[in-house]
């Protein structure tokens, strides 16, 4: 039925398309990677007449109108661009964070650059963009996992030397409940909620795996306190399964895999299974800076995540992807951190990152590209002497109480910073065999808008949002 309905979607939204042609873009990363401050730029940019050189059809003035439509999903909450602009720009400060998914369809009118395309073309696309948490991803191997694998697997990992701290509220009520016995609704909350905190600790917590299922656990979206979201693993024993009904193990496996049928399936098959191209955003200076182990968590879960992208096609997902997406980018965000020349070395550690997941997943047929970039540039780059030594810096405002080496910042007053290197060799920063100077890492406020070279409109700076828009979109405005 899922097939059947995929196919009848895609048929229906492909005959609306040879009328008015659409592009489904999904932009993903895990919690704060800055998925919700490149949609801002990217839409800001469009609309405004940016200054986007290397996004052809604007460098060629062959953009008409731009202007944002009524999205094609109705259950989709919308993507709060108004409010997200108005933080930006009148406040100066980062707009709230993605929770859950939401979309925003903007409208493009345009020339095409051949005449001969331009006698056919309607010379108009629409671009839907989807955003939701990377988190949900995580969730695609649950599928193929029952209850008590999941429960085995969770367990030996928040039992693994070094954990204590982190899970052992979790253990404690864990080892409490005997999956046979019968079930209780507050000890099952209690359950839940002290494997999420477990969950959370992990992600904040550098020094540990950071991106552990489920993936609503972490990012529960309008879902937090279902039944379908309130279990979590119990010490199964397989000899003993299945438990009796009404059971801690009978209610817990039922509950997982409702979870699985009522959470994870439709996300996969209502949104995920309609993307035609992606962006997977990355923070790595942020994985960089805690460590060498922090660095192979994230190159795990990207692993996990891009593997969604290229699923098997005998799998359930696979069987799903009626269109297969055709480009992927995966983007180090938040490059303004760091002074150019350290841009090549970034996408360097990234390329390194996800070398592995995507040679594995069997990416022919999709275009992948790598980039440093940042969709907001909230700094600029100066160079100072130091004892004769020429310094690469950043110039930019820190928050209000940011810290350097123990001065406070008021959120006033702008400064330079040397952000430091990123090592030569990514390969042996990935295995630990040399550490990165820790990076001098603080937020700074969001920029004022610069002055385009036609001198007339106002356009949010950025690093390189141009090249990845031209990878995402250029060849549909060609
Ligand atoms: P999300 O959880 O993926 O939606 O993450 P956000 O888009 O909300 O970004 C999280 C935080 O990262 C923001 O509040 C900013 O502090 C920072 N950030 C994101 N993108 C950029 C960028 O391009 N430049 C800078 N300097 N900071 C950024």
């Amino acid at each position: 039925a899922d097939e059947a309905r995929i196919a009848f979607d895609n048929l229906s939204e492909r005959a609306t398309g040879l009328f008015h042609p659409t592009l489904r873009l999904g932009v993903a990363g895990l919690s704060r990677a800055g998925k919700t401050v490149f949609i801002t730029a990217l839409v800001h940019n469009l609309l405004h007449g940016g200054r986007l050189p290397l996004f052809a059809a604007q460098a060629g003035g062959r953009i008409g109108r731009t202007y944002l439509e009524e999205q094609p999903d109705d259950a989709v909450p919308r993507f709060q661009y108004e409010e997200h602009v108005r933080a930006l720009l009148e406040d100066r400060l980062w707009p709230d964070s993605t929770r859950a998914i939401s979309e925003l369809r903007l409208t493009i009118e345009f020339e095409s650059a051949s005449g001969w395309s331009r006698m056919f073309s309607a010379g108009k696309l629409s671009l839907d963009i989807v955003d939701y948490p990377g988190e949900w991803l995580l969730d695609l191997p649950l599928l193929e996992k029952d209850f008590a694998r999941f429960s085995k697997e969770a367990v030996e990992r928040a039992r693994l030397p070094g954990r204590e701290a982190l899970a052992g509220d979790f253990l404690a009520i864990l080892d409490g409940i005997d999956p046979a016995a019968e079930a209780d609704e507050v000890t099952s909350a209690r359950l839940h909620s002290a494997f999420a905190e477990y969950l959370r600790r992990c992600r904040a917590d550098t020094t540990a795996l950071s991106t552990l299922p489920p993936g609503r656990f972490l990012m529960p979206g309008d879902l937090e306190g279902s039944p379908a979201l309130t279990f979590g693993p119990l010490n199964v024993d397989p000899a003993a399964a299945p438990y009796p009904k009404g059971s801690f193990g009978a209610v817990h496996a039922r509950r997982y895999e409702a979870y699985k049928s009522v959470v994870v399936k439709p996300f996969f098959r209502d949104h995920f299974a309609r993307l035609d191209r992606q962006i997977l955003l990355v923070d790595v200076m942020q994985a960089i800076n805690a460590g060498p182990a922090a660095v192979r968590d994230l190159e795990a879960a990207l692993a996990d995540i891009l593997a969604c992208f290229r699923p098997g096609r005998a799998s359930w997902l696979g069987s799903l992807l009626s269109r297969r997406m055709d480009r992927i980018l995966v983007a180090a965000t938040k490059a303004d951190h760091l002074h150019r020349e350290s841009h090549r070395r970034l996408e360097a550690v990234v390329r390194r990152l996800v070398e592995d997941a995507i040679r594995r997943a069997e990416f022919s047929g999709a275009q992948v590209d790598i980039v440093a970039m940042a969709a907001i540039r909230a700094t600029r780059e100066a160079n100072v002497e130091d004892g004769g030594e020429r310094l690469p810096v950043i110039v930019g405002t820190p928050m209000a109480g940011e810290e350097i080496a123990g001065r406070r910042f008021d959120g006033q007053t702008e400064t330079a910073v040397f952000p430091g290197d990123l090592p030569e060799d990514p390969a042996r920063l990935l295995k630990g065999e040399v550490r990165a100077d820790p990076l001098t890492f603080v937020r700074f406020r969001p920029p004022r808008l610069e002055r385009t070279a036609e001198g007339l409109t106002l356009s949010l700076p950025h690093i390189r949002l141009d090249r990845a828009l031209q990878f995402l979109v250029g060849d549909r405005l060609a």
